[in-house]
């Protein structure tokens, strides 16, 4: 089946930057929101993306356009009625995500695969919340999708070959490498990912270090690009916790346990880059 049209749910900043890909590679894009303002905020996040490029002379002004005119807002999931394939890349909450693909199930067309972005949500659960659990399939971009090459394929029970096949040549076509990981609780990037944030978050609880010593101590002397407090803020704190939950409930295992601080600072909505404060303060 070739894909001319796809569906994306959620504008946050995975969503946007799917929907960018996806344009940038001569898909038409139809994106979802709970309203309207948050559509329009991942469409200027878009535009604001593409003028960096302009200026950056990576793409001309007309290409930039073009892939503007390729971005469609869809009010509703019932917008998504006529696309060729889906990712849903909405908040990280299994019973939303749950109604989410409840409804999908039903407006998009039978073949069409529904595809989750999910960090670490259950896809044979997910599956089983449709009538089509063999095209249910995790396509897990990394953040920020434009830049980062990685999507991680992760087979649900009742996947089908065929349907890993064709979100393996999505990706590609997207200009993406694929892994493949077993459906079990943080697949494979976030198992191991996010109890080094967790950690981290624990360091600084414990008073071990300064986020600044704790995040040069890894950038520098374990040559990671960005050190784990300030890649959680990146990610979003909320993010963070969701996912160490479901490792912690999923594996059943006290080392997965959330750090109170981690904790704290959501509960404070201090969700890092998104709300302009996380483990450090970006509103200046
Ligand atoms: P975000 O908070 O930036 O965006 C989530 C968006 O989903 C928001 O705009 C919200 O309004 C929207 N939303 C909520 N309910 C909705 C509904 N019923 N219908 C449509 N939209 C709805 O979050 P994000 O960082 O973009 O994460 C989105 C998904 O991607 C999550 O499942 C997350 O685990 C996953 N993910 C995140 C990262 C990361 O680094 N942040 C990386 C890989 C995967």
């Amino acid at each position: 089946m070739e894909i001319k049209k796809i569906g994306v749910v959620g504008a946050g900043q995975m969503g946007a930057g799917i929907a960018q890909v996806a344009a940038a590679s001569g898909l038409d894009a139809w994106i979802c929101d709970i309203s309207d303002d948050f559509i329009q905020k991942g469409l200027d996040g878009i535009r604001k993306n593409l003028d960096r490029m302009v200026t950056k002379e990576k793409i001309t002004a007309d290409e930039a356009n073009a892939i503007m005119n390729r971005l469609h807002k869809a009010p509703g999931l019932g917008d998504l009625a006529e696309v060729d394939f889906v990712v849903e890349a909405a908040t990280e909450n299994e019973k939303l995500k749950l109604e989410i693909f409840e409804k999908l199930d039903k407006i998009t067309e039978p073949h069409v695969i529904l595809a989750s972005n999910t960090s670490s949500i259950s896809i044979t659960r997910i599956a089983a919340a449709t009538s089509r659990p063999d095209k249910v399939i995790g396509m897990h971009f990394m953040n920020p999708v434009p830049i980062m090459k990685l999507v991680e394929i992760i087979r649900g029970l009742a996947t089908s070959d065929q349907t890993v096949e064709a979100t393996v040549t999505l990706s590609e076509f997207l200009g993406k490498t694929c892994t493949q990981s077993k459906d079990f609780p943080g697949f494979l990037v976030n198992r191991i990912l996010m109890p080094m944030i967790n950690e981290a978050f624990t360091a600084l609880y414990e008073g071990i270090g300064s986020p600044e010593d704790i995040d040069n101590g890894m950038k520098l002397g374990t040559n990671q690009p960005m050190g784990p407090l300030a890649l959680a803020d990146l990610i979003g704190l909320d993010t963070c916790l969701a996912v160490m939950r479901v490792l912690h409930e999923g594996l059943g295992d006290s080392k997965y346990r959330p750090c109170p601080l981690l904790i704290q600072y959501v509960d404070a909505k201090w969700l890092g880059r998104k709300t302009g404060q996380g483990v450090y303060n970006y509103q200046k």
